[in-house]
């Protein structure tokens, strides 16, 4: 069965903010399986709801997972209404992003969070994380508000990126279009 496609800027869904998850249901197990395949496939190392085209407050996240060849070890997070409850400290990351095509850029995040939420038993779960986890998880939190890291870079470098992004759409509905 093939994977469902990971939404990219400008689709106006990426913009906007999540619905807290009010109760678990197999449409929701089911989301968060097709979450993790697509995550591992492209590869990443998290994912949001919205970005299957899904405006509820679900993220998944596996920061330190290998592929076969490395031993295939994954340690994959499914987080239900996650929200972060402290931050400490600053770093800055150069960041990307699966619904961001062909751009990275330096982003200003805390260095440590403290993150709440649920699992998909309903169970609440807490972790500290610093780092690079950190930094995943602030990026996909922000998904669901409606944010992209490209909103968090400076504007100059925001349009530039827009700028391109536009040409690349318009050649491609171009190419479409001479077939
Ligand atoms: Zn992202």
């Amino acid at each position: 069965m093939a994977l469902r496609p990971v939404l990219q800027f400008p689709d106006p869904i990426l913009k906007r903010v999540s619905a807290p998850i009010e109760k678990v249901t197999d449409e929701l197990r089911e989301l968060a399986r097709d979450m993790l395949e697509v995550m591992y496939d492209e590869p990443g190392v998290g994912l949001a709801a919205p970005q299957l085209g899904e405006a509820v407050r679900l993220i998944v996240l596996d920061t330190d997972w290998r592929d076969e060849e490395a031993g295939g070890e994954r340690h994959p997070l499914v987080l239900l209404n996650p929200e972060i409850v402290s931050r400490e400290g600053t770093l800055v990351w150069d960041e990307a992003c699966l619904s961001v095509p062909d751009f990275s850029a330096d982003v200003e995040r805390a260095e440590r969070v403290c993150v709440r939420g649920l699992d998909l038993e309903g169970r609440e779960y807490r972790e500290s994380a610093e780092g690079l986890r950190a930094v995943c998880f602030q990026h996909e939190i922000d998904h669901l508000d409606g944010i992209l890291f490209i909103d968090r870079i400076s504007r100059l470098k925001r349009n530039l990126y827009v700028s391109r992004r536009k040409k690349a759409l318009r050649e491609e509905l171009e190419a479409q279009g001479a077939r």
